[in-house]
């Protein structure tokens, strides 16, 4: 039992080692990952992992559950602090299933969901047809405006008034731009639906007050906790006290089983870090290294959707400038120059979601290993000499070597040393 993990097992020892090298040699701008603190890895690896404690803390239906009662109404209090809200259910093991229990709580199957096309920016568990979300509710979605590329909230009203959805859903994955929650409360308002906000890639900058807040406006906000909020993988459900019982009774027994209490242990930690003045400080630099960055790009010549970003993420438009290259090609060739980014769709993009018209790009990883606007230059035109050299062999090599130079200046995750 007391054997050590690289005794035990270094062939997966060595695998992951080969993350732990790309997290700190490679430019990491997937906006929906992040760099969690050593304390957030030290609790997720605790004895926590083995407890069952199905129930909420004080109804258990295990025994034994005192440390777990108290990690999870830690997290729980904290949660509620963070954000102001009445109640939080900290159990899901990941957004998907927070949005899965948030519909049960609310609705019966069949029922209608006004929610974001997934090709504008939505998630796939607001209604794509092979996920659950798409085959036990009625979808009607909305998207942006051709012109701006942003949200008109007169167009959401008229659909609102033509479907009359029971559940209104704002939130993405890929919108650069803020959300007007009080307009939003209006429409559902308008239609009598419950608002539901998915702020799972916003919640660190919710959080931190540098992003409108839904708090005033929804009946129930989900969230993840791995994104910008920078905790580990896993989702939280918050709603107000009206609806706190049909939320918990949704998670469990509705769609989970045993909560995974060393990732609630894990979240709790993350939530304390977020109350810190650093984290907020983290956080407006986020936002003003996305402004720098979508500058720059700006600049260099590329066209970014709706023309700019207002959050931590931004998505160029690579019909704009290249008419052969993908978004999957452009994010390969990037991969190959050591910068990492998503393959994404754009408004109305003509190729597949597979193969994408667009790249998504964020800043919440950068700005985590403590990179200012300076860089954000820097790295505008490393993606822009990577593209237009993309043929050349020797472009991505000497991109590379950049690369390394630059993650040399702004180091992460030295001496971790929690593998030996
Ligand atoms: C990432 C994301 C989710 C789902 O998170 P998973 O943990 O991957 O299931 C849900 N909604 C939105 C808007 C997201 O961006």
């Amino acid at each position: 039992m007391n054997r050590s993990l690289s005794e035990v097992d270094p062939q997966i020892v060595q695998i992951m080692l080969q993350d732990l090298d790309r997290l700190q040699n490679c430019l990491t701008l997937i906006p929906s990952e992040n760099y969690v603190s050593r304390a957030v890895m030290q609790m997720q690896a605790s004895v926590l992992t083995s407890k069952y404690a199905e129930g909420t803390p004080g109804a258990r239906y295990y025994n034994g559950c005192a440390a777990a009662d108290g990690v999870e109404s830690l997290a729980i209090e904290r949660a509620k602090q963070l954000f102001g809200v009445d109640h939080v259910n900290v159990q899901p093991h990941a957004g998907n299933l927070a949005n899965m229990a948030a519909y049960q709580a609310l609705l019966e199957r069949g029922d209608t969901i006004l929610s974001m096309r997934l090709d504008h920016g939505g998630h796939l568990s607001h209604g794509l047809p092979q996920n659950f979300s798409g085959q036990y509710y009625n979808i009607v979605s909305y998207g942006v405006d051709p012109e701006t590329e942003q949200i008109d909230i007169n167009m959401i009203a008229e659909l609102a008034k033509a479907h009359q959805p029971k559940l209104i859903i704002v939130g993405g994955s890929a919108y650069p731009r803020w959300f007007d929650f009080a307009q939003w409360r209006e429409v559902a308002d308008s239609v009598g639906a419950y608002l539901m906000a998915d702020i799972a890639h916003t919640a660190g900058l919710i959080a931190a007050d540098v992003h409108p807040d839904p708090v005033p406006y929804c009946d129930v906000i989900t969230t993840t906790t791995h994104k910008t909020l920078r905790g580990p993988r896993g989702a939280i459900v918050m709603c107000r006290d009206e609806l706190a019982e049909a939320v918990d009774r949704a998670v469990f027994p509705g769609i989970q089983g045993g909560p995974f209490m060393h990732t609630i242990a894990a979240k709790a930690v993350a939530f304390k870090e977020a109350m810190e003045p650093a984290f907020k400080t983290y956080q407006s630099q986020v936002v003003k290294n996305a402004k720098a960055l979508a500058e720059a790009l700006i600049g260099n010549g590329f066209r970014l959707v709706s023309g700019g970003t207002d959050n931590h993420l931004m998505l160029i438009d690579l019909t704009a400038t290249y008419k052969q290259l993908s978004g999957r090609q452009a994010a390969d060739h990037l991969e190959n120059a050591g910068i990492i980014v998503n393959k994404n769709t754009i408004p109305s993009d003509k190729r597949s979601a597979t193969t994408t018209s667009g790249i998504r790009l964020g800043t919440p990883m950068i700005t985590g290993r403590g990179m200012k606007e300076g860089e954000m230059q820097l790295i505008a035109d490393l993606i822009t000499e990577t593209l237009e050299g993309r043929r050349s062999a020797g472009t991505k090599r000497g991109v590379r070597e950049k690369v390394s130079d630059l993650c040399g200046q702004f180091p992460i995750y030295e001496d971790l040393n929690l593998w030996t």
